[in-house]
């Protein structure tokens, strides 16, 4: 499937780090040194820190997208320390589903995950979709049939023009290569984009599965993330411990800027 110009994205995932007293200042710090044309930025710090980063942004550089680490999968309840998407309104515009360490540490499945899909695309909310496989997935030559079956799994049920409509980004990301710093080669990360969107394109996506944003996430760092971008089936990283040094930062959007340059995405 030919590349759609589609933009180049650049989303930090800083996980359970950072307080409210720090958030601001490195959301400011790296805003201010990722002012690279083209680029579609976003931060996503933990729920604790989503306002005084959106406060800190809002001054400072409102083009930094807020993004929140997780969504429930229910409208509302009897689900205590839980965030609804509804919760997230005027506090972050993007929201990652599907997360490893979620699927890992909280067991969200395939269904859960779906449904997290539906509340987020319901709430406006531009949907992350974390997928990849584990290292006896990979090293058994399952990789396809895994992300296959999670991309069924948490597609299914969804209309595409919808989601497609949401501005889906679906994130590749290898469990073994997630804060391990051993990252998967560009060639294999480009073929598992590709895989993605055809099974995408299977699903019911039809050609629209060539609008799709795919990251590769895990171990991306400034001195990797060209091997990545130089892949035209990739559009981008999502970034976890890279993402909490600004130096880091400036590096990986700086190399971004130069493929939306040759895309011809940067305005
Ligand atoms: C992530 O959190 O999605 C991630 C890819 O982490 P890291 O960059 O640390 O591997």
């Amino acid at each position: 499937m030919m590349p759609a110009m589609r933009d180049v994205i650049v989303a930090a995932n800083w996980k359970m780090h950072t307080t409210p007293a720090d958030a601001a200042d490195l959301a400011r710090t790296i805003a201010a040194r990722t002012q690279v044309e083209g680029v579609t930025r976003v931060i996503c710090p933990p729920f604790v820190s989503l306002a005084v980063v959106r406060d800190a942004l809002a001054t400072s550089d409102p083009d930094v997208g807020i993004g929140a680490q997780n969504v429930h999968d229910d409208l509302q309840g009897a689900h205590t320390g839980e965030i609804s998407a509804a919760m997230l309104a005027g506090l972050a515009t993007w929201v990652i589903v599907g997360h490893s360490e979620r699927r890992r540490d909280a067991g969200e499945t395939d269904e859960m995950i779906g449904r997290k899909l539906g509340r987020a695309v319901d709430a406006g909310l531009r949907p992350i979709l974390c997928v990849g496989e584990q290292l006896s997935d990979r090293d058994a030559g399952r990789q396809d049939a895994v992300v296959e079956g999670q991309l069924r799994g948490a597609l299914r049920g969804h209309d595409p023009a919808a989601l497609d409509h949401a501005g889906l980004v679906i994130a590749y990301e290898p469990v073994w290569a997630i804060g391990t710093g051993r990252n998967a080669s560009g060639r294999d990360a480009a073929t598992m984009a590709s895989a993605v969107r055809d099974t995408v394109a299977g699903l019911g996506w039809g050609l629209r599965a060539g609008d799709i944003p795919v990251l590769y996430g895990g171990s991306v760092t400034s001195a990797n993330i060209a091997e990545f971008l130089a892949e035209p089936s990739i559009d981008g990283a999502l970034v976890g411990g890279a993402s909490l040094k600004p130096d880091e930062m400036a590096g990986i959007v700086a190399r971004a800027g130069l493929t939306a340059a040759a895309r011809g995405t940067a305005a």
